[in-house]
């Protein structure tokens, strides 16, 4: 599951929201009719889950970042289980890999430059930029002890000032360290108090908290930007073909974090100068791609698409001593929960040709599935439904989400009912609707790898247990898993592939379809 920019993302505590059920979810619920469930499905295992997820989301694989060796590994892992359990290769040259580039943007560490007086500093040891572009910034420091005071005036000057404690609610309540949080929230706060002031730099110097989280802060923001060419949209905004210019000048002040014992130094009027550099390089992901062709002359050459994503955030800084951000629950439990599916489908194939596709690079923003279904490996209109999961295997065991089944996000009702359907036969589990509305402060529907195709009208649902306290840390562990509710996720995913593959007829488009960004 991605993140937003923080920008995007209002901040809501959750536990303060009552869950809801849809009317009609555990209504009108009836026995198995025969030959409904096909005998297959008793090859959804969970002990094979719980082995699996073991092996994709131990330490051995370094969390999966995209872009480096450990994708790799963990994508060369999933191609190998696919190849034993009989899935047929797909990808660039008779492969199970599609092979694209990811355009990376970030600050240059050798052509940046610092100096405070006569001291050379170095970025992300000793100051972190924090515009997303380069940056010229050099004077005389003035420091200004409070920041709350608007009667100093700072027009064309370079700032010091002292990082502020931001406002509680404004501090995220997921995601990284909460020292980590902390210090986000009040950069923010920090610089809305310098908002239109007309300083010509801003240093924000750090207190104790900001401090315990600059290693951390600097190894985040080190990562810069990524982006693909030529791809499918995830926003209604983006651009399908990315000229992706090199952002010249910082639109506001420039500014940058440094540590809280730089203070003294810089309480004495010394000259700083900062130069601040961006490079950009492509590099390469991977989407692993096979089939298992269906069993009608008619419908085979129609695919029903399994969608996972590899990659996770790799190894980061230490939270509770641990480094390494497996991402268990994000998204090995999918992944997974698709290698059981193609375990049933091999031994019993549908009508329809299932297709499983495992995304790389969707934690740095959907970039795996905007690049194939801007150039899938069979054709787009034969792609007659996505089924996408994104976390499936925590919160509480009776309950879960599945999005895309309300306006505006829902794309096709008749999908809808079939996975509806499958829930009743398999997991049984009580629908939590808040995640799937489009007012959902978190934007779960956004961030997801159904949502490239979706845009393209192809019908699609993501299956997901929805946010928790380890999202995006160290914790998402195989340990924390619940495997009785990841076994029921799963076959709720694969009985719902398994209706649409036997369709008598596709699973059609709603008239006036349209997503709200
Ligand atoms: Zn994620």
């Amino acid at each position: 599951m991605a993140n937003f920019h923080p920008s995007r993302l209002p901040v809501v505590l959750f536990t303060a929201l009552a869950a809801t059920t849809l009317p009609n979810a555990l209504a009108a619920q009836s026995a198995a009719k025969p030959g409904e469930v096909p005998a297959a499905m008793a090859l959804i295992k969970e002990a094979d889950l719980k082995r699996d997820l073991y092996a994709m989301a131990g330490d051995a694989m370094r969390g999966r970042e995209a872009g480096t060796p450990d994708e790799m590994r963990a994508s060369i892992w999933v191609a190998e289980q696919l190849r034993a359990i009989g899935v047929k290769p797909i990808g660039d040259d008779g492969s199970y890999f599609q092979w694209f580039n990811m355009v990376r943007t970030r600050v240059s560490t050798v052509s940046t430059r610092a100096s405070l007086g006569t001291n050379a500093l170095e970025v992300w040891k000793d100051f972190i930029p924090l515009g997303g572009s380069s940056a010229d910034v050099a004077g005389t420091v003035v420091w200004v002890a409070n920041s709350a005071d608007t009667t100093i005036d700072v027009r064309g000057k370079v700032v010091a000032t002292p990082i502020v404690a931001p406002n509680p609610a404004s501090i995220r309540t997921t995601t990284n360290s909460a020292d980590v949080r902390y210090t986000q929230a009040a950069i923010s706060a920090t610089q809305a108090r310098f908002a239109r002031r007309g300083a010509a730099g801003l240093i924000l110097v750090a207190d104790a908290t900001s401090d315990a989280a600059f290693d951390g802060l600097a190894i985040l923001r080190g990562r810069g930007t990524y982006d693909v060419d030529r791809a499918a949209r995830r926003f209604a905004t983006q651009p399908t073909r990315a000229e992706l210019p090199v952002p010249a000048r910082q639109a506001g002040t420039p500014a940058f974090l440094v540590r809280g014992s730089m203070a003294t130094a810089l309480q004495g009027a010394p000259s700083i100068e900062v130069q601040v550099r961006l490079e950009r390089f492509e590099t390469p992901s991977v989407n692993i791609v096979g089939v298992i062709r269906g069993s009608d002359p008619k419908l085979r050459d129609e695919y029903v698409l399994f969608s996972s994503h590899q990659d996770h955030d790799g190894v980061r800084y230490q939270i509770d001593g641990d480094s390494v951000w497996a991402g268990a629950d994000d998204n090995g439990t999918v992944s997974v929960a698709l290698l059981a599916s193609a375990r049933a489908f091999a031994k019993q194939p549908g009508k329809r040709s299932v297709l499983f596709v495992y995304h790389g690079a969707e934690e740095r923003g959907l970039l795996g599935s905007r690049y194939h279904a801007a150039h899938p490996v069979v054709p787009l209109e034969k792609i007659v439904t996505v089924l996408n999961g994104d976390m499936i295997g925590r919160n509480h065991p009776d309950s879960a989400s599945l999005l895309g089944i309300q306006p505006p996000h829902r794309n096709s009702s008749d999908l809808v009912t079939m996975a509806m359907r499958a829930n009743e036969l398999t997991g049984k589990f009580k629908l939590d609707s808040i995640w799937d509305r489009p007012t959902h402060p978190e934007g779960w529907y956004f961030r997801s790898d159904h949502v490239p195709y979706a845009r393209l009208n192809v019908p699609a649902v993501m299956y997901s247990t929805n946010l928790h306290d380890d999202y995006h840390t160290p914790r998402d562990k195989p340990e924390r898993i619940n495997y009785p509710k990841l076994t029921r996720m799963s076959q709720w995913m694969y009985l719902t592939g398994w209706f649409v593959a036997n369709a008598p007829t596709r699973p059609g488009i709603d008239p006036g379809f349209k997503l709200e960004r």
